[in-house]
């Protein structure tokens, strides 16, 4: 069983309220069993909301608000997720602040990509369960 980001299949649950629908991740999911979260809807966060990055070990939004609990409150709904269902791998947003498998924003809000990964992908990672993202496809 697969956990897909669910951004990466149309979903609005992206902070601006939109999507990262990605053609080649439907493809990849093709004749495979898989199922769908968003660990930052999951913590309550609504859609759209600020957006929010990774910065000396803290989840902070673009205002300023340390955002860190929310985010671990939805890397632990993931994993309750993933156990119940079987998942053992997981299709994740790249540089997301909750999904980034390889990299992550630096807290900076410039754009700027340093390696790391979201808190979600960390957490999914420490218990085994195998990462890619839609650029790894
Ligand atoms: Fe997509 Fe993950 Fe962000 Fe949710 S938390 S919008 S699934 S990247």
């Amino acid at each position: 069983m697969i956990l897909v980001s669910a951004c990466l299949l149309g979903h609005n649950c992206k902070y601006n309220g939109g999507n990262n629908d990605c053609p080649a991740v439907h493809s990849y999911l093709e004749g495979k069993d898989y199922v769908v979260f968003c660990p930052e809807r999951a913590s309550g966060l609504p859609a759209p909301r600020l957006p929010s990055e990774i910065r000396d070990g803290r989840v902070w939004s673009k205002a300023g608000d340390d955002v860190t609990e929310e985010f671990r409150l939805g890397a632990e709904k993931a994993l309750a997720f993933c156990k119940s269902h079987g998942v053992t791998a997981a299709v994740l947003k790249a540089r997301s602040p909750s999904c980034g498998v390889h990299a992550v924003y630096d807290g900076s809000f410039s754009g700027r990509v340093v390696p790391g990964m979201g808190v979600t992908a960390r957490l999914l990672a420490e218990n085994g369960i195998t990462l890619m993202d839609e650029e790894d496809l």
